[in-house]
């Protein structure tokens, strides 16, 4: 018997439980009433500047621009990059018209977008199984098939860091620019070292559901004085020193608010305690689920110390219930001793509770399909399976079959993160 949605007698949470929710603690409103109070409603003020000097401290970078969301971080880092390695464009296009950048493929659509707002063509580069991020192996021959490329944008996913060793040598030895996309990784440790310092120019968010958060919000890190004073300079609408409104490149209105920057103040505070919530929990379902034919998603506990921001499970080959998926649609067989992340959702939807299905590749997505993507052997591209022989061939389509992310919540109690466990059990019964 699989998970029975009628007569499992589990009782649904009265409030529901949230994939990843926002956790605030009071300081945050004080410092947004500082803002009210001395009329800083606006992209200038105190709590800006505080935000950029603590994230430095924090983070261990030089500088920190503070901008409206991690997107349009991660834009400027785009026009950057392209106007470092290419000159500059221009004004009506974009710095990276018609080249190609390797991208993370197993990520969140908002790494990507950016190359493409700066008319760039991502090729997308697969993922290796034991950190679900950008596979070193398949960069290497990425650079072999594209020797021209000359940047790099890496996300940590989920806030485990990826192999940036191996990925930084294989950018050096082809002399690309490293961008790091840290969005969900704000906190992350690889080797003692903050994730977001690893790339030339790199992104935060404080969007709604990350680790801490603004309700919005995002910031470029970088070492370069210059890069950071143009991206200033871009994300308040590129104005130049003048009395009037003069311009002679293509501006912005990217600047962070500071009444967000006071949310933001607020929750550095927490940081630590929200990295600690997370990894109880992430412990609590290994624990948990240990006996199931599923394991949690993976982190390399020698180097690394992910936020956990994210816990994720991925169930073995052989306890896959059969399921197919259209481009919208699910559909699966339940079957005894077997499940799949379409049942364990709707059972954890069933006790309303959130969890949500692992990001889908970007290479398959439909706005993507056309894009080059570069598996460990070389080849890729029109996979219609992620399997061959039952040899996998592509692992982000592997991990988004077979994986599914769980309820994460801050404030989720033991006993009801205990209440969704029995409930995946239930669906392998
Ligand atoms: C959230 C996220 C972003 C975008 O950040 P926003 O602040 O929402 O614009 C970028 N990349 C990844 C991997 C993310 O998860």
């Amino acid at each position: 018997m699989a998970f029975d949605f009628t007569g499992n007698g589990f009782k649904p949470f009265e409030k529901k439980l949230w994939l990843s929710s926002p956790t605030m603690h009071g300081e945050e409103i004080e410092y947004v009433e500082e803002a009210y109070r001395t009329n800083w409603m606006s992209t200038v003020g105190q709590n800006i500047n505080e935000v950029e000097k603590i994230t430095c401290e924090k983070i261990g970078c030089k500088y920190a621009v503070a901008l409206s969301a991690g997107t349009a971080a991660l834009h400027l880092a785009m026009k950057l990059a392209g106007q470092e390695l290419y000159g500059q464009s221009e004004a009506n296009k974009g710095a990276l018209e018609g080249r190609h950048v390797f991208a993370s493929d197993m990520t969140f659509d908002a790494t990507v977008n950016p190359i493409c707002y700066e008319g760039g063509i991502p090729v997308f580069i697969d993922t290796e199984p034991d950190t679900w991020n950008m596979d070193p192996v398949a960069l290497d021959k990425a650079f072999e098939i594209y020797p021209n490329v000359k940047l790099v944008v890496m996300a940590h996913l989920y806030g485990t860091p990826g192999k940036i060793d191996e990925l930084k040598t294989v950018c050096n030895k082809h002399g690309a620019i490293i961008v790091e996309d840290a969005a969900e990784s704000l906190g992350a440790l690889y080797k003692g070292v903050q994730t977001g310092t690893f790339g030339k120019y790199n992104c935060i968010s404080f969007n709604g559901n990350k680790i801490i958060t603004g309700s919005a919000g995002g910031m470029l890190l970088t070492d370069s004085k210059e890069a950071a004073d143009k991206v200033r300079k871009w994300s308040t609408q590129a104005r130049e020193n003048a009395p009037w409104y003069q311009h002679e490149e293509i501006g912005f209105n990217y600047r962070m608010s500071n009444v967000i920057a006071g949310v933001i103040r607020g929750q550095y505070l927490y940081l630590e305690e929200h990295i600690a919530r997370k990894k109880a929990i992430y412990e609590r379902y290994r624990e948990g689920l240990k006996n199931l034919p599923v394991s949690m998603n993976p982190y390399d506990a020698k180097n690394s110390e992910p936020n956990f921001w994210l816990s994720c499970l991925i169930i073995d080959s052989d306890a896959m219930c059969e399921q197919v998926r259209s481009e919208t649609k699910p559909l699966y067989i339940p079957e005894k001793g077997k499940s799949c992340h379409t049942e364990i959702l709707d059972a954890i939807a069933s006790i309303n509770a959130e969890g949500r299905p692992i990001w889908k590749p970007m290479h398959m997505q439909p706005i993507y399909r056309m894009n080059p993507f570069i598996t460990k052997t070389g080849s890729g591209r029109a996979m219609t399976n992620a399997y061959i022989e039952g040899t996998v061939v592509d692992v982000g389509m592997d991990i988004f079959n077979r994986g599914l992310c769980l309820p994460s919540d801050n404030k989720m109690t033991a006993e009801q993160q205990e209440v969704i466990i029995d409930v995946i059990k239930a669906c392998f019964e």
